[in-house]
């Protein structure tokens, strides 16, 4: 039962985070290629974030479940052609890695309702990975605060899949560092997003306030159906 695993899930959330004595970190269930029946599952069991990578696979699904009061996050590359789309379906785009998306989506978004934004870095400056670089972030994240239609709440980073934990718990610890200085120029900055299905626990140890879960919730991804979305990045 999803909504079984569901609770399994926050238990080790909860228990990771009582572990490192932080706070328990937010989840989003990352639903991509998952179909609307899966999503409406865990919201029936009380889940009320949900990741998706693609603007128009988000777009079917949160019209399918247009009755639900459920909070949708872009954390799949933006490109800048469809930032006006994601601007109008998304709560939070974890996204925005290149100073061009910005007035992008702040143009096609009501200052009363702003939209919430994360800074991607590419934390292991990997050549095939999207996300900023670290030095780069004072100067988008000034940007984004700047823009009274964009909220920005932190950062969100992908680090290299590496095999030896300890390689990727050193890309969390220089995260939670680059978190920490955006703090100090942005206190209103509360989130940091990192930690998919196999290395949550690691991430939350050195200090994710938001975890990002798709296959430990879900199971394996779906195949996607031909001309159902984007394409892939
Ligand atoms: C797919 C995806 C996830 C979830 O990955 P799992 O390993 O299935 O938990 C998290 N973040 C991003 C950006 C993704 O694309």
């Amino acid at each position: 039962m999803r909504a079984d695993v569901l609770r399994e899930t926050l238990h080790r959330i909860g228990n990771a985070a009582a572990a490192a004595g932080r706070p328990a970190p937010r989840l989003l269930a990352v639903a991509k290629t998952q179909p609307a029946t899966a999503v409406a599952e865990l919201a029936a069991a009380g889940q009320r974030a949900f990741g998706e990578n693609y603007v128009q696979e988000a777009a079917a699904k949160r019209a399918a479940l247009a009755g639900l009061d459920l909070e949708w996050h872009l954390i799949g590359h933006l490109q800048s052609n469809k930032a006006r789309d994601a601007a109008a379906l998304f709560d939070w785009v974890q996204t925005v890695d290149r100073p061009k998306l910005v007035p992008a989506l702040a143009r096609h978004r009501d200052p009363a309702r702003p939209l919430n934004v994360l800074i991607q870095v590419n934390i292991d400056d990997e050549a095939s990975k999207h996300g900023c670089r670290p030095e780069e972030v004072p100067a988008l994240a000034a940007a984004v605060a700047a823009a009274p239609s964009l909220r920005l709440r932190g950062l969100m980073a992908i680090p290299a899949p590496h095999p030896q934990p300890e390689r990727r718990r050193d890309a969390f610890r220089r995260m939670r560092a680059l978190f920490d200085a955006l703090r100090e120029a942005h206190p209103r900055a509360d989130t940091l997003s990192m930690g998919m299905s196999d290395d949550y626990a690691l991430a939350i140890a050195e200090g994710a306030t938001m975890v990002r879960i798709g296959t430990a919730l879900f199971g394996p991804r779906r195949r996607r159906e031909p001309g159902a979305g984007d394409p892939a990045p």
